[in-house]
């Protein structure tokens, strides 16, 4: 019997077997991975502008928003509220014009900005809302980007990310969410120029305008610097939600400002009002004195303000929230079959190092890893089944730490 010849792909040379599937073309096979392959090119070339038309399906009212960010993020009541209300309309306005196709009543966007020192909780707030309606979600630095014609990113490459985490699905990408950190750090300022990068921010600030405004812009499916010969994919912004997130060092001084011109005639002289009071009151008039375009601060008419943390929200972020790192790390401990126990001081001790070494709810996790490391290593290992962080174990392992 004639022996039945071996094939292989006609693109990458792989042999038929198994585990690799050739199909047959007139005169070319091709094999599973190579199909695959072209999937992928194509959709980086063409994104993938399925009509399937998703139709947004999103039901939750705002209280049923805030209990779940409740499950996630600490304190920030009004930061919890105001996003709320914000996402809420915002996919509210993008049913509306699904279903209606004369535009009677023009429903503007509800960007946000988010003004709060690092480590509060602005990115944690902002990807808490894309996993709660299930978009996709990229973040952005803006201190990456720079005018066109310097050297850095383009700002389209923000939307390339937005892409990536949406597959190349062009239609789920028009709906995502884009946060943009450091916003503040693109204010303008009057420093001098450089040759080589634009300090002033205000290009980079005109460039991100044309995103927010909700216009169709050519993205380079790879990111970084568009160049001429690139293919680019089509995304229209007008439905994707941008949160803008910054500390705004020193915006406080602004808002006094602005508010002693007022204030003078019904407030008592020498009231004392502290920096986190002044944040309440913060208005768009605030963030432009501080450097942002008009047009820019136009296009985010939601801001809200996020508290710094004190010691006590620092150990409800260790212990209550639903993915809380104490409770990761007794469920990893648990699978070895590990009994894993924190004393109450020894938290204190974990909560107040972040405090002294100013890293707020960022260092917790640094912290414990510290802590943890040596356990984490011997006891897999060990009859040992129970272990116990008292204050003393975490003053021991973080001796070393300054
Ligand atoms: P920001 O964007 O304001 O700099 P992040 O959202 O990145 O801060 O916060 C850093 C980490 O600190 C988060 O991953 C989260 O674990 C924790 N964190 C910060 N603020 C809170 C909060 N209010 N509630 C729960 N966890 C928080």
């Amino acid at each position: 019997m004639a022996k039945k010849e071996k094939r292989f792909c006609s693109f990458c040379g792989a042999p038929e077997n198994e585990s690799n599937i050739l199909l047959d073309g007139l005169s070319a096979n091709i094999c599973e991975n190579c199909v695959q392959t072209a999937n992928e090119i194509l959709y980086k070339i063409k994104g993938n502008k399925r009509k399937d038309n998703i139709k947004f399906k999103f039901e939750k009212k705002p209280l049923e928003i805030k209990e779940f960010l409740d499950k996630y993020i600490i304190g920030q009541e009004e930061a919890k509220k105001v996003i709320s209300v914000a996402v809420y309309n915002h996919y509210k306005r993008i049913k509306y014009y699904e279903e209606r196709h004369e535009d009677d009543v023009e429903i503007e966007k509800s960007n946000i900005i988010l003004i709060g020192e690092t480590g509060t909780g602005k990115t944690l707030l902002a990807s808490t809302i894309a996993k709660l309606l299930d978009v996709p979600f990229c973040i952005a630095d803006a201190t990456v980007f720079t005018q066109a014609g310097y050297v850095g990113e383009d700002v389209e490459s923000i939307l390339s990310r937005l892409l990536q985490a949406a597959n190349y699905n062009v239609d789920k990408a028009e709906k995502g969410i884009v946060f943009i950190d450091e916003i503040d750090k693109i204010a303008r300022k009057s420093d001098n120029p450089s040759i080589t990068r634009d300090v002033s921010g205000e290009g980079v600030q005109q460039a991100l305008l044309k995103l927010l405004e909700g216009s169709i812009v050519n993205v380079p499916p790879e990111g970084g610097r568009k160049h001429p010969e690139q293919q680019f994919i089509q995304v229209n912004t007008k439905n994707i939600l941008f949160i803008a997130g910054g500390a705004f060092d020193g915006i406080e001084k602004k808002i006094a400002s602005r508010l002693n011109t007022k204030i003078i005639g019904y407030k008592k002289k020498g009231d004392h009002v502290s920096d986190e009071d002044m944040l309440k009151h913060i208005t768009s008039q605030d963030i432009r004195s501080y450097g942002l375009i008009p047009e820019i601060c136009g296009r985010f008419p939601v801001i809200t303000h996020l508290t710094s943390l004190d010691e006590e929200a620092l150990k409800r972020i260790l212990l209550e929230p639903k993915n809380a790192l104490i409770k990761q790390y007794i469920k990893l401990l648990e699978i070895d079959k590990i009994n894993l126990k924190f004393d109450d001081d020894a938290i204190v001790a974990i909560v107040n190092k972040s405090i002294e070494l100013k890293l707020g709810a960022r260092g917790l996790r640094t912290i414990i890893e510290k802590i943890m490391t040596d356990a984490m290593f011997d006891f897999p290992s060990s009859t040992q089944k129970k272990l116990h962080i008292t204050k003393n174990y975490v003053d021991d392992k973080l001796s070393i730490i300054n």
